[in-house]
């Protein structure tokens, strides 16, 4: 009798939660570890969770695995980037060259629960929430981890190690370390914030919809992403320090003073700029605490 590959994956992002989906559905057993909380019950988190614009590659992976028609009613779809200069006006440059050449919005969070909800139909395979890896004995196929909240430690093997532990991946760190491989991380001077535009009394688009918006101002930009109740995740890419960097942003009232010479027609359109903008100073505050920035995508 033929005996069941057991996998190991590192990290239930969206690379890693449907990769364990598809090798369970090809008749592989799968333990997929992730160092967070279980989204499905806890807090979304905020600040960083961006919508995802997915292409047809991504649409052809949800598909693959069954999983598109499932997930429909929470894209939006988007048929062209909404430029925004400075005095508000711009041009709508079209994704493609047929009315069907579109891409789609998507919630990072709802896109990461609803994979993490279909890989719990799959008996086959088994999620560990809470459980940082450490390191990883390659020829042995053991991953090494430790318990978020208790700080147990144990070993977790596998025939195959599959790393989706993201750009900063500890595993890979842990390869490096052990001269398996060599490698380089560069970071980016440039950090973000994610912060929302809600719907228009009555739920009304708070922009134009069906456009992912930008604000292209050469060193820094302004994107929204529609969702399908109205609103817009809004994400600003700015630089972490100098004149114009988040390090700048001190008060509400220079973040305000910002958004007013830089980005005057989304201050109104946010119409949540007083709550909004505090929020982007915590960004700079916690940029400044957390040492160099994040990896380079
Ligand atoms: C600002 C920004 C905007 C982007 N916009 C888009 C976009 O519009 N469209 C698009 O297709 N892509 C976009 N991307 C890229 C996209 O985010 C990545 O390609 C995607 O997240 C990669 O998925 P992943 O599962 O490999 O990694 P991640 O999403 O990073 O997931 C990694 C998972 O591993 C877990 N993990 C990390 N370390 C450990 C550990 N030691 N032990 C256990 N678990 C661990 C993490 O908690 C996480 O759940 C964007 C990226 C950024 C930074």
């Amino acid at each position: 009798m033929q005996s069941i590959p057991r996998i190991a994956i590192v990290g239930a992002g969206p690379v890693g939660t449907l990769l364990a989906i598809m090798l369970a559905r090809a008749g592989c057993e799968i333990c997929l570890l992730e160092r967070r909380a279980d989204p499905r019950h806890s807090p979304a988190e905020s600040g960083r969770s961006i919508n995802l614009a997915l292409a047809a590659r991504g649409l052809a992976a949800l598909e693959g695995a069954g999983l598109l028609e499932r997930l429909r009613p929470e894209m939006v779809e988007m048929r062209g980037r909404q430029l925004h200069d400075l005095d508000g006006q711009g041009p709508l440059l079209p994704y493609g060259q047929r009315p069907q050449e579109v891409i789609q919005a998507i919630s990072r969070a709802r896109l990461n629960i609803a994979l993490i909800e279909a890989a719990a139909e799959l008996p086959a395979i088994r999620m560990v929430f809470g459980r940082r890896c450490l390191d990883v004995e390659p020829l042995l196929g053991r991953v090494q981890w430790q318990d978020e909240g208790n700080g147990a430690t144990g070993v977790e093997t596998g025939e195959l190690v599959i790393a989706a532990d993201g750009a900063g991946s500890a595993l890979r760190q842990a390869l490096a370390n052990r001269g398996a491989l060599q490698a380089r991380e560069e970071l980016l001077a440039h950090d973000y914030k994610e912060f929302l535009i809600p719907a228009r009394p009555g739920g009304a688009w708070a922009l134009a919809p069906h456009a992912l918006h930008i604000w292209p101002r050469g060193d820094f930009m302004l994107i929204a992403l529609p969702n399908p109740d109205g609103s817009f995740t809004a994400t600003l890419f700015l630089a972490a320090q100098g004149d114009l960097g988040f390090a700048a942003l001190a008060t509400p009232a220079a973040a305000h003073a910002f958004f007013a010479a830089q980005l005057p027609d989304a201050l109104p359109c946010c119409r949540i700029s007083r709550r909004s903008l505090p929020a982007i100073h915590r960004a700079s505050s916690a940029r400044s605490t957390a040492g160099p920035g994040r990896p380079g995508v």
